[in-house]
């Protein structure tokens, strides 16, 4: 498995699946939801709607599928991170379990190539630097790794971009 590091806007990218930083209510929301959800046009939401009337939204750390809509992309992968409240071993293992959760479900897929966005990092609060240490680990510990052709990590803030550039070079050794 690959790993890249990139700056950018992860609606740009086109790749099997990008995965969205969803709330609960797999409704939309800001950050990187919205821009999502603007630029992949209402097949995603109608998508969405169906996921929530079936099975009432998606938990913290859980995952669900969708076509991408309009995007470059084939599918859009929605997980929910947790909202930082404070030090806590629960929000570090769902961090953990959002990545995990993504990954499991695109292997079920016969997605080749994902990319992520820092979640959690934005409206969630997660401090950054305690979140890119459990996806460094998480990324390090996932066992079906060639499964997986390539992995890309899309940073939106320089402070993101410079943290995983650093550990980056740490994982691909
Ligand atoms: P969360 O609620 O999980 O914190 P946010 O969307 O607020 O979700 O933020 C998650 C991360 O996504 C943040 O690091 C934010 O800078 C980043 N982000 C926002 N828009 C985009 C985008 N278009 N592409 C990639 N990352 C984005």
């Amino acid at each position: 498995m690959l790993v890249e590091v990139i700056k950018g806007d992860i609606t740009d990218l086109k790749v099997d699946a990008i995965v969205n930083a969803a709330n609960s209510s797999l409704l939309g929301g800001g950050g990187v939801d919205g821009a999502i959800h603007r630029k992949g046009g209402s097949q995603i939401l109608e998508e969405c709607i169906q996921i929530r009337n079936k099975q009432g939204g998606c938990s913290i750390g859980k995952a669900v599928i969708t076509p991408a809509g309009n995007l470059p992309s084939k599918f859009v992968i929605h997980t929910v991170g947790p909202y930082w409240n404070g030090e806590s071993v629960e929000n570090r293992k769902l961090l953990a379990e959002c990545y995990l959760s993504c990954l499991n479900l695109a292997i079920k897929n016969n997605i080749r190539t994902i990319a992520f966005p820092n979640i959690s990092t934005g409206v969630y609060h997660f401090p950054k630097e305690i979140a890119v240490e459990i996806v460094i680990q998480t990324i390090k510990g996932f066992i079906d790794k060639e499964k997986i052709d390539k992995l890309i990590f899309v940073c939106f803030d320089d402070e993101n971009f410079y943290l995983y550039r650093q550990k980056i070079k740490i994982i691909n050794k």
